[in-house]
């Protein structure tokens, strides 16, 4: 029987991130991965961003987790010694004088740290977007699949992968360990993304699961160096000409399959701002774990105690599951209380 102080089910951003804390906080871990079931974190487009543009208002805890994220994904390249964060300036294109006015507005109080005030006007290699625009700062992307591909080898390396269907059917649970098959150990975590719907013992947890598609284009004549963003993105990627547009949201598909009408509303939106010829070399799809107050979850079993969810990153788990990677280790090494917006208890009153 193999000992292990932690198994965490899945190997996306969560629980590749959580991994990765607990093996920096000298605890043994068991990653239990069949990657082919969810997509979500290996189309992610990796962004962060400051800032919700539909209210122009500071997007949740974004002061607080921006630096995390950083500490943490500077830490991976060390680690890794590859780059994993590209800063890169978000254009956010201005659509009516009154919000280039709440724009300006916001850049000298409530959202100074991360929006520059000066309006552009559509010039050099932005002068096909035929508007004005203004740039996020502290914005950019995280090279996801590079990040995934590299945990998974460390975690090999230290023979702490298993790539494997985890079979929930073969849990054992007694009061101080629990049994997986051949292995034991102290605490189980869950992190299997929007597939944590069919977890028998997180039943309670309330998902709003979204798909979203995107798609990847060479353009040889777009220069823009920066993220676009209209009411979609376009991400220059470091590949030379190559750009990730996205994404979009269905509530109702659960499936990893790519769609042609996603595709088409893709193209329309890439056809409204991009006057150049391109070609479509990828299309992929994937389903956030959102949940339905757009919260992360967190902790224990109500009964099982050594059985736990880190999950519910939704569109975010760039920004987020850094941060509350360490407020979680912080909750089960020294008892420090789980804020309430993301305590797994919120389900179970
Ligand atoms: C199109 C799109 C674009 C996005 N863009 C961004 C972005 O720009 N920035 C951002 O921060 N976020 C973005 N997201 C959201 C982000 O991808 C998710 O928040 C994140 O990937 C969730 O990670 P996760 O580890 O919780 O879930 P997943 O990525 O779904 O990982 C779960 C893992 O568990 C495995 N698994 C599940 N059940 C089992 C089982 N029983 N046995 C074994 N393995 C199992 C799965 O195969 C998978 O490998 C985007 C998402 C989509 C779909």
């Amino acid at each position: 029987m193999d000992k292990t102080d932690f198994i965490i089910v899945g190997q996306g951003l969560a629980g590749s991130i959580l991994a990765l804390e607990l093996l920096k906080q000298n605890k043994s871990v068991l990653v239990i991965d069949k990657p082919e079931m969810s997509q979500c974190s290996r189309v992610a487009a990796g962004i962060y961003n400051p800032i919700v543009f539909k209210r122009l208002t500071q997007s949740w805890m974004a002061d607080k987790i921006i630096p995390t994220m950083f500490e943490f994904f500077e830490a991976a390249e060390k680690l890794f010694n590859t780059k994993l964060i590209h800063q890169t300036k978000i254009a956010r294109v201005l659509g009516s004088e009154q919000e280039e006015i709440l724009w300006k507005k916001k850049s000298i109080n409530e959202l100074s740290d991360f929006i520059d005030g000066e309006i552009h006007p559509s010039e050099n290699e932005y002068e096909f977007l035929n508007s004005h625009y203004g740039f996020v700062n502290q914005a950019g992307f995280v090279d996801v699949t590079s990040f995934l591909t590299r945990t998974r080898n460390y975690l090999e390396q230290h023979n702490s992968f298993l790539n494997n269907t985890f079979a929930y059917k073969d849990v054992i649970v007694s009061e101080n360990e629990i049994r997986y098959k051949n292995f034991t150990c102290d605490k189980l975590i869950f992190c299997e993304g929007h597939l944590a719907t069919q977890n028998p013992f997180f039943k309670e947890l309330k998902f709003k699961p979204a798909k979203g598609e995107v798609l990847t284009i060479y353009c040889e004549e777009l220069k823009a160096t920066s993220i676009i963003n209209k009411d979609f993105f376009i991400l220059p990627l470091p590949e030379k000409h190559h750009f990730k547009v996205g994404a979009t949201y269905n509530w109702l598909d659960f499936t990893d399959n790519l769609t042609d009408k996603a595709k088409q509303m893709l193209v329309e939106k890439i056809d409204s701002v991009i006057p150049f010829p391109y070609k479509i070399i990828k299309q992929q799809a994937g389903v956030r774990p959102s949940t339905i107050d757009r919260r992360p979850v967190m902790g224990f079993h109500a009964i099982n105690k050594n059985m736990g969810v880190f999950n519910g990153f939704g569109t975010k788990a760039v920004m987020l599951a850094p941060y509350f990677s360490k407020h979680f280790c912080n909750f089960i090494f020294l008892n420090q209380e789980l804020f309430l917006d993301v305590d797994v208890k919120r389900f179970y009153a």
